[in-house]
């Protein structure tokens, strides 16, 4: 595991953004893509309310969440703040209640009960958002998300709501240390995401990549990269403990 360094000010935070910033640019520099095309997207869960303060000072408004509650939380502090909530993680349809006020953006759509809820949800609050069919490409139980074969029946199943409009495929790529599995992950997307967009154009971005693999997302062509422990530090806990429901 690489070692994450929790800056201790703003100076020390902006010096973590434009490393990875440079590491973002280097990488387009080494393969040929513009690095325009990346939307570095902070990942704030498990951060206090000032650190995201900062990283607002520093000209960052989006931020990816992946609990509902945290989520619900940090959005009713910072509510004076014109900041893009996007919810990258799980989301049980019961709890949908809960967000569709406010998140400007969702990754992890992964059953039509889910798109059901959603779509119901926003049209109470008259408001649409664009989102991100999540897809299992590391064949782990322990991740969310559809199975390949089935992402192009969900999208079509979902061609009936008004309310969101779906606008690329997520994934995580499997925990492990070998580079050429992580890489099979990505590149599982994309080639998925080539099919895709041609029965559905609109169905371009690639979240995918995040502190530890974000370079080889980016090879593998992630529009979307959602990076927190890079720029804010290790976290204490391991992942799965977040990931769970
Ligand atoms: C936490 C999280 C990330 C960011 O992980 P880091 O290791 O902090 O970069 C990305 N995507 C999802 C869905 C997450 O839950």
């Amino acid at each position: 595991m690489e070692h994450f360094v929790t800056p201790s000010n703003l100076i020390g935070l902006q010096q973590n953004f434009s490393e990875v910033q440079q590491q973002i640019t280097a990488i387009c520099q080494k393969i040929g893509r513009n690095p325009a095309e990346i939307r570095l997207l902070p990942v704030t869960k498990t951060l206090a309310i000032e650190k995201i303060e900062q990283a607002y000072q520093l000209g960052f408004c989006s931020f990816g969440e992946n609990k509902v509650l945290e989520a619900k939380a940090k959005y009713e502090a910072l509510q004076h703040l014109p900041i893009h909530w996007i919810l990258i993680g799980h989301l049980q349809s019961n709890k949908v209640k809960y967000v569709a006020k406010f998140i400007d953006e969702f990754h992890a759509l992964d059953s039509l009960k889910l798109a059901e809820k959603l779509n119901h949800r926003l049209l109470l609050e008259q408001r649409k958002i664009p989102v991100f069919i999540q897809v299992n490409t590391s064949n782990e139980h322990s991740k969310f998300g559809v199975e390949p074969e089935q992402a192009l029946a969900l999208i079509d199943q979902c061609q009936q709501f008004t309310q969101f409009k779906i606008i690329g495929l997520m994934t995580l790529a499997i925990h492990s240390q070998d580079a050429v599995e992580v890489r099979r992950c990505f590149q599982t997307l994309r080639v998925l995401r080539d099919q895709i967009q041609k029965i559905y154009p609109d169905v371009q971005r690639l979240s995918m990549g995040m502190s530890g693999d974000f370079e080889i997302a980016i090879e593998e062509g992630a529009t979307d990269i959602r990076v927190g422990q890079a720029i804010f530090g290790a976290r204490a806990l391991p992942d799965h403990y977040y990931w769970a429901e």
